[in-house]
């Protein structure tokens, strides 16, 4: 059966980890529009030029510049076999917009994995975030051998704190999400299954128990 979930949540949560875990997991891609605008801005692309300063300033890029990335990606052979769906959708126009895009697809099964972590705990662990910005593997300085300057364990590249992870950024980061994104569980719940997961764990212990609830 494939797998297709949507895991939802504050910045911080652990998404991103979760994702590429469970993406190595089940063998399907992790598909996150944080990244692809990462990537997007790296490469100096029109959409990348649009998104720098908004995501500078931990605001949310329009909708439909993520709608159009994100349709495009789920409708390509690559994610036909399931998908993790990370940082999407971040407000109710993009949750409309993705049960249009599952309707063309012919998706009717999904479940939306709900990651929830106390406001103080995520500016905490965001504070101590490095991440590779080579394979976007994410450390922090707590758990993980690394600090300020280390370079990548896995592939030698100096690790970078994301701009967008410094004290004021996170702010609003919080900001945002708690006044746009968080109501979108409310259309979840109507929709499909939520699955809430208590994100304090470790790695290991939250990824188990999201494999336990599938
Ligand atoms: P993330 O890596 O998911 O925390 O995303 C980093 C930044 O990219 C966010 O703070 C937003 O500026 C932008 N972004 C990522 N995903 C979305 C989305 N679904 N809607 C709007 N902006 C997004």
């Amino acid at each position: 059966m494939e797998t297709r979930l949507i895991l939802f949540g504050a910045p911080g949560v652990g998404k991103g980890t979760q994702a590429k875990l469970l993406a190595e997991q089940f063998g399907i891609p992790h598909i996150s529009t944080g990244d692809m605008l990462r990537a997007a801005v790296a490469a100096g692309s029109q959409i990348g030029k649009q998104a720098r300063a908004i995501m500078d300033s931990g605001k949310l890029v329009p909708d439909d510049l993520v709608i159009k990335l994100v349709r495009e990606t789920l409708a390509s052979p690559h994610a036909a076999r399931g998908f993790i769906l990370d940082g999407f959708p971040r407000t109710l126009e993009q949750a409309k917009a993705l049960a249009g895009i599952f309707k063309e697809l012919h998706i009717s099964r999904y479940s939306v994995v709900n990651f929830v972590v106390e406001d103080e705990e995520i500016i905490r662990r965001l504070g101590n975030r490095l991440v590779c910005p080579k394979d976007g593997t994410i450390y922090n300085t707590e758990f993980d051998p690394v600090e300020p300057g280390s370079s990548c364990p896995a592939c030698g590249t100096r690790l970078i704190q994301r701009d967008d992870d410094k004290p004021d950024t996170v702010r609003e980061r919080l900001r945002v999400y708690h006044a746009a994104t968080e109501p979108v569980i409310e259309f979840y719940k109507q929709l499909a299954v939520v699955l809430t997961i208590d994100g304090t764990g470790s790695v290991d212990v939250v990824n188990r128990e999201i494999r336990l609830m599938l």
